[in-house]
């Protein structure tokens, strides 16, 4: 890796991390959320996933997971849609588990768009299902999307919820046949799906 690559992919790191601050800065301090999320622990960022298609997801309690790839192919848009996107994800998992929102509120809905609105964010940019060419991964410094990662990120059918299966579990879910097995997600009762590779990260 050349040392600009280094500072480059450092650089956008800490863009994210103070775009982070400031929204978190903005909704920890408001009148109208400041009690309800008292006890929500500081957010993370972890710049660990390797996908194709996934640009950030988030964690709950308080891990907000994004693609480097798309980072730094998307660079300003990328700290100033998908950070705040993801937040705005975890928040609503805090409330929904506090029970000031009901169980069966969707990863999308209202209350998910009125916390972007709230954070000065637009609900209707972005996404998690995106899609990165050959030629934006040819970055230095990143990793791979062919190396073999030690987690897996699964879906259900609960919006925005991120299940992680081990390698072993994750061979046993794709088998074949007899010997596969089903994991199902405890919230909604459904077989969870394989998503996309977390690669094990020390960023
Ligand atoms: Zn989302
Ligand atoms: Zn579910």
């Amino acid at each position: 890796m050349e040392e600009g690559d280094s500072i480059l992919i450092d650089y956008w790191k800490h863009r994210c991390q103070v775009e982070l601050s400031n929204l978190a800065i903005k909704v920890y301090n408001s009148e109208k959320y400041r009690d309800l999320l008292r006890q929500m622990p500081e957010p993370e960022v972890h710049f660990d996933i390797v996908s194709r298609n996934t640009a950030g997801f988030a964690r709950f309690p308080n891990e907000l997971h994004l693609n480097l790839h798309f980072l730094l192919r998307d660079k300003e848009q990328f700290v100033n849609t998908v950070v705040g996107h993801e937040f705005a994800h975890l928040i609503i998992f805090y409330l929904v588990k506090k029970g000031y929102l009901p169980k069966s509120t969707p990863g999308h809905g209202r209350a998910w768009k009125d916390m972007m609105r709230f954070l000065g964010l637009d609900p209707n940019t972005y996404y998690h299902e995106a899609q990165i060419s050959d030629e934006d991964l040819n970055l230095n410094g990143l990793p791979s999307l062919r190396k073999q990662g030690n987690k897996f990120a699964y879906t259900c059918d609960c919006e925005g919820m991120i299940h992680t299966l081990g390698a072993i579990r994750h061979k046993r879910a794709q088998a074949k046949g007899a010997r596969r097995a089903v994991y199902n997600c405890r919230n909604c009762k459904q077989p969870i799906k394989f998503s996309h590779v977390i690669e094990a990260s020390d960023s």
